[in-house]
């Protein structure tokens, strides 16, 4: 047994001196400060609480800083009090100081040995304790920290995964991890049955996947109706599930946003082992990673199938599907998009842009026209001769989208009606002209009385109006072929005034005006005379059928820039706003004009085609009760893009 150290703090010299006797004696070392420097301050710097094993001081030495200084070092320092009398002050300071024993002189030798023998046993017992409370808080705060970062890791492990087979995989190793358990389950609510069913499950022995558990008689159910978390251990085995027993269990619920969506359970089939409140915690701070991590993967698969889902229609429906980027970088595209792109099956395009992997002008035209803010809409007919109609807008924070529909049928479809049309019409012809000419031989066949002379009159004017559809119907199948394509520089103004000529007839009878103005050194324009006579005619020929007897027709031409302005202007009944949208379709008449009035609503598409024929443009301004104004604007034989001046016309200059 080593050798204890007693430091003397006596201020009585000769006292001192005996009892440094005394205790060297009973084989005790004696350490004493240098002469005069125990009673200064800060001599707690000379002595060091680690050589020290006892303090034996008089009231003036428990008084030192030296005590007060050794004693917050080591607090189990045994101090004994040598005192003769022992006064108030002196005991206030030996209760601070935690004095142990009290030693009175006269010291005797037996007398010291016992004190300091049961100061130093005491001093032990202390010690002792102290590390085995330190040693049990240490083990303590290191289990706390592991159990910490388990849980920091599976958390961080959880929220950072997405696929929901792995989060749940995850989490069911974790329980059994941070609980010491045998086995995990992770029950999910089905909320169409209302049952729990399995959802993952770690080293769980049944082997059980497809377990089901009410929630109305069950144990796990129990922590759904209640909310709150149950732990059985040994003493309380219960058969759950289905078919076995379990030693221990903790059972906690899993919540999101306040609902409870499942249950989260771990167990002990062999081992007998309790699990503890801190089991508890462990398992529902567990659960609430595991309640997020699956909360975020649900939406994410959810997002996902959905996702999945408009891909699938979106790349299997019949309309092809461009989008593309601000950058006009391909985003999406789907098969059909792809076939009129003409991409390659295995090429990439996602990403590109559309300059790189398509080389359809009408496409990439369109694609820009969107780009700068403008619908577009055309048909393009693709190398195997499919026609597409196709429609690029713009869309708000995306970009553009281009569909292609599929017309190639309809465009068969109209080619064989039109085909027919003609053929038929064609067939028509020869035999009305036939009856024509015999209701005229008729009269010269003999006498006829003024009721026969009638009927006849109404079969001509029948005949002539069937006649005149067909005409119309064979001249529009020609122009909308392509028949005339051959044209020849001409000046409108001579088929103006012929045409002018042509109508004052009817005009006159009509006692309506019929003007032409003329603006001098018109352009040229490269045309089809006839097909033009024709526009001319069908415009003035509406004006003069449409305007009330006595009104005024003006016809305008004037040039601007290489561009010919015509304007058929009269003052007559004008076309309702609603209907001015489909008077250039075939058949169209308005409800402005009176039912007997004749014609075929043939007229005006008629003049659209050849307007369109000639690269021209044709609108309409009308108000109903003031009259009605056609525009036709012409390109003139220098004019190199009639799409510009168009455009220019279209803003600058329409009539209110
Ligand atoms: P149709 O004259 O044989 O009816 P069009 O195609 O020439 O056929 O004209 C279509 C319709 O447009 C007419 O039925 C009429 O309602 C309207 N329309 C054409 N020109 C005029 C006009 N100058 N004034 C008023 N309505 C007109």
């Amino acid at each position: 047994m080593p050798i204890a150290k007693v430091l003397l703090l006596v201020a009585h010299a000769p006292t001192r001196h005996e009892l440094e006797h005394a205790l060297q004696a009973a084989k005790f070392e004696v350490v004493q400060p240098p002469e005069g420097i125990w009673q200064a301050q800060g001599t707690s710097s000379v002595l060091s609480a680690e050589g020290i094993d006892l303090i034996i001081a008089d009231p003036t030495g428990l008084a030192t800083p030296t005590v007060a200084a050794l004693l917050e070092k080591a607090p189990y320092l045994p101090v004994v009090l040598f005192a003769t009398r022992v006064g108030t002050e002196t005991l206030m300071q030996a209760v601070r100081h935690s004095v142990v024993e009290v030693l009175t002189p006269p010291v005797r030798y037996e007398n010291l040995r016992e004190v300091l023998r049961r100061a130093l046993a005491r001093q032990e017992v202390i010690r002792r304790w102290v590390l085995l409370e330190a040693r049990r808080h240490t083990q303590e705060l290191r289990l706390h920290l592991d159990e910490l970062q388990t849980l920091l890791r599976v958390g961080r492990a959880l929220t950072s995964e997405l696929d929901l087979d792995t989060v749940l995989g995850t989490v069911v190793h974790a329980a059994v991890e941070l609980t010491g358990a045998e086995e995990s389950t992770l029950l999910l609510l089905d909320e169409a049955s209302g049952e729990l069913f399995l959802r993952a499950s770690y080293d769980f022995k049944n082997g059980i996947n497809t377990l089901r558990l009410k929630v109305e008689d069950t144990l796990a159910g129990s922590v759904v109706r209640s909310g709150q978390a149950v732990v059985l251990d040994q003493d309380t085995p219960e058969k759950i599930k289905t078919s076995y027993l379990v030693q221990s269990l903790i059972y906690v619920p899993l919540y999101i946003h306040g609902h409870i969506i499942g249950v989260l359970g771990v167990d002990n089939r062999e081992q007998r082992a309790h699990f503890t409140q801190r089991d508890v915690a462990r398992l529902t701070a567990l659960a609430e990673y595991a309640a997020v991590a699956l909360d975020n993967a649900q939406l994410f698969a959810a997002v996902n199938a959905e996702r999945r889902k408009l891909e699938t229609v979106l790349q299997n429906i019949k309309e092809g599907v461009l989008v593309l980027n601000a950058h006009g970088e391909t985003v999406l595209v789907n098969n059909t998009a792809r076939m009129v792109l003409e991409a390659p099956a295995d090429r990439q395009l996602i990403g590109r842009n559309l300059v790189e992997i398509c080389r359809n002008a009408e496409v990439e035209e369109g694609a820009q026209q969107a780009l700068n803010g403008a619908e577009y809409h055309t048909e393009i007919t693709l190398s195997d001769g499919r026609v597409f109609s196709m429609e690029a807008v713009p869309i708000p924070n995306v970009g553009v989208a281009l569909t292609f529909y599929d017309i190639t049928h309809f465009k068969e479809l109209d080619r064989i009606k039109s085909e027919f049309v003609s053929a038929v019409s064609h067939d028509l012809r020869s035999p009305l002209t036939a009856i024509l000419g015999y209701v005229d031989l008729l009269s010269r066949a003999g006498p006829l009385n003024p009721m026969q002379n009638h009927f006849i009159e109404r079969v001509r004017l029948n005949v002539e109006n069937i006649t005149n559809l067909i005409n119309d119907l064979l001249d529009l199948g020609r122009i909308e072929a392509g028949f005339d394509a051959e044209k020849t520089p001409l000046d409108i103004s001579t088929i103006l005034r012929y045409a002018i000529d042509g109508w004052q007839p009817r005009a006159q009878e009509k006692r309506q005006q019929l003007v032409l103005h003329l603006a001098d050194n018109l352009p040229l324009i490269l045309g089809h005379a006839v097909r033009l006579r024709q526009m001319l005619d069908n415009l003035i020929g509406n004006a003069v059928k449409y305007t009330p007897e006595g009104g005024l027709i003006e016809v305008i031409a004037e040039s601007r820039g290489d561009q010919v302005i015509i304007r058929v202007r009269d003052n007559g009944p004008g076309i309702p706003p609603s209907e001015q949208p489909y008077i250039f379709n075939k058949f169209f008449r308005g409800s402005n004009v009176a039912s007997e009035q004749s014609g075929t609503g043939l007229g005006l598409a008629i003049v659209k085609s050849i307007v369109e024929n000639h690269h021209g443009r044709i609108w309409v301004d009308s108000e109903v009760g003031k009259g009605t104004t056609f525009t036709v604007v012409l390109p003139g034989l220098e004019e190199g893009s009639a799409g510009a001046i168009r455009h220019e016309e279209d803003t600058k200059e329409r009539e209110p």
